[in-house]
C-alpha cells in the first residue's frame, strides 16, 4: 500500500472506533486537500474518498478542472470574501464557512439553476476570540433564518474550528458547546443535520461530542508545505 492508502485506512478505522464508542451513525469524512496537488486527490478518490475540502477558491477551481472526470463532492471550508461569492456558488457543493449576512444574497443569486441548492453551514466562533473567523453564537439564529429563506441555498447546520487548546478537556468542552448550539438550531430548523467539527488532532474528541462531519487534512495527506489558510 502507498502512503495515501495506509493513511486512509488508518483514519477511517479511527473514525469508526470513535463513532462506535459514541453510539453514533458514521460521520462524513471530508478530506482537506488544500495545498495538495490534484494527483493526491485522485489517489485518495481511488481509495473510495468522495468529499474534499478546500480553503482557497482559485486553487480549488484549478484542481476541479484537472479532476473533472471524477464524481467528487467539493466543500469550501476557508473564509469567503464577498467578491468570491459567485465562484463559490458555481463551483462547490457545500459552503462550510458562512459567517456574515452580507454573503447570503449573492450566494443565492449566483447558484446555477441547473445545480442542486448550495449546502450551507454557518461557521461559529465558539471561543469568543476576536482573531478567529465565524459568527458569535448569538448571531447564529438570524444568519440561519436568512439561509433557510433562500430556495437556492440549503441550511444544513454548523461548522467550527475551536482554538487549539493543549488541554483535551478544554477542547472537548468547546465541542460540547457547539453540540448545544447545534441542538438549539435544530429545534428551529428540523431539516438541519450536519455538525462539522474535528480535524487531524482532535476528530475523535469531536465525534464523542456529536460531530456528524469531520475535516481531516494532515492525517490523510501528510504535512503541508504551506501553512493552513
Ligand atoms: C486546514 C483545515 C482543516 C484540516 O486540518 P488538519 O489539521 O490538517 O487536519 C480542517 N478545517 C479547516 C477549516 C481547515 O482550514
Amino acid at each position: 500500500m502507498n502512503f495515501c492508502e495506509t493513511a486512509y485506512a488508518s483514519v477511517t478505522a479511527r473514525v469508526a472506533v470513535a463513532r462506535q464508542a459514541a453510539g453514533a451513525p458514521p460521520p462524513t469524512l471530508v478530506a482537506v486537500s488544500k495545498t495538495q496537488p490534484a494527483a493526491a486527490v485522485r489517489a485518495l478518490a481511488a481509495c473510495g474518498q468522495r468529499a474534499f475540502g478546500e480553503n482557497y477558491v482559485q486553487e480549488a477551481i484549478a484542481k476541479q478542472a484537472e479532476l473533472a472526470d471524477l464524481a467528487l463532492e467539493w466543500h469550501l471550508i476557508g473564509p469567503l470574501q464577498s467578491n468570491k461569492c459567485r465562484e463559490a456558488a458555481q463551483h462547490f457543493d457545500w459552503l462550510q464557512s458562512l459567517d456574515r449576512p452580507k454573503l447570503v444574497a449573492p450566494l443565492a443569486r449566483h447558484r446555477p439553476p441547473a445545480r442542486a441548492p448550495l449546502n450551507v453551514l454557518v461557521q461559529v466562533n465558539v471561543d469568543d476570540e476576536a482573531s478567529k473567523s465565524g459568527c458569535v453564537p448569538g448571531d447564529i439564529a438570524a444568519l440561519a433564518a436568512m439561509v433557510a429563506a433562500e430556495p437556492r441555498l440549503r441550511l444544513r447546520g454548523l461548522m467550527a474550528i475551536p482554538a487549539p487548546a493543549p488541554d483535551p478537556g478544554q477542547r472537548r468542552a468547546a465541542f460540547g458547546r457547539m453540540r448545544a448550539l447545534f441542538d438549539a438550531l435544530r429545534a428551529d430548523h428540523p431539516q438541519v443535520d450536519t455538525l462539522s467539527m474535528g480535524m487531524s488532532d482532535d476528530f475523535e474528541l469531536a465525534i464523542a461530542e456529536g460531530a456528524t462531519m469531520v475535516r481531516v487534512g494532515t492525517a490523510l495527506f501528510g504535512r503541508r508545505e504551506r501553512g493552513p489558510g
